[in-house]
């Protein structure tokens, strides 16, 4: 199939879709324009393509999804608080998509994915699409990247069961932290590190697939 022949790389489509987040309450022109910007029917199977665009989740394999655009562009859009991204973290980098758009906005984008085809998958995708400030690794973000840390942001897409201490560790003073916190409830959680410690702000619920340990 020729994906440029069914519409999907179309202005209009995409636009579509940037209308969409505008009226789901995303401000931040600089994310939407970040959105606009990366073509999602890349990051998800052929029979899918025509989808793509529509601000849902939808399946990639091993039992994982790319995330509904809505809360790529929410996330990011709390994350950047409206001022410039240096160094940014991403754990569970999935098919890449997110990474993508962070790296329209993000000066560097380290993102890290436990299962290898995935890792694999993603890394090629980011590469074709010559996003040279994106490194993926195959890793437990658990961990975070300690080679690497500080980071002038973080951001989770898998939910993890609680705060993860040891990883807001690896913010900058000034960093931001964005997370989904939960099992069956999960919400999106904002961690900001200034000088005297860390501040905590519950967001809305959401849903996600699970953090998981180990790399497989
Ligand atoms: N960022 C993706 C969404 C990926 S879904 C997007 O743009 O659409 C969440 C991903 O987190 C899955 O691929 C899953 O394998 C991964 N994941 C779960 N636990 C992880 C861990 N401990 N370390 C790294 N990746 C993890």
């Amino acid at each position: 199939m020729n994906i440029n022949g069914i519409g999907m790389t179309s202005q209009r489509t995409r636009m579509r879709m940037i209308d969409r987040l505008r009226e789901k309450g995303i401000k931040d022109e600089a994310v939407l324009a970040a959105v606009f910007a990366v073509p999602r029917h890349l990051f998800v199977d052929e029979a899918l393509a025509s989808r793509a665009y529509d601000d849902v989740s939808l399946p990639i394999n091993f039992n994982q999804t790319i995330s509904q655009p809505y809360i790529v562009a929410r996330m990011i859009e709390v994350l950047r608080n409206a001022q410039p991204l240096g160094r940014v973290l991403e754990i569970g980098t999935g098919c890449g998509y997110q990474a993508a758009v962070l790296a329209q906005i993000a000066t560097e984008v380290y993102s890290v994915e436990r299962i290898a085809p995935l890792y694999e998958r993603a890394r090629k995708q980011l590469r074709e699409l010559k996003l040279r400030n994106v490194s993926v690794r195959h890793a437990d973000g658990c961990a975070g990247l300690p080679d690497i840390a500080p980071f002038d942001g973080i951001i989770m897409a898998a939910a993890a069961p609680a705060l993860l201490p040891a990883l807001r560790e690896q913010l900058k003073v000034g960093g931001r932290m964005v997370l989904p916190v939960g099992m069956n409830e999960q919400h999106l959680y904002l961690i900001e590190r200034d000088a005297h410690g860390f501040r905590e702000t519950k967001l809305e619920a959401v849903k996600f697939v699970p953090l998981l340990m180990g790399k497989a």
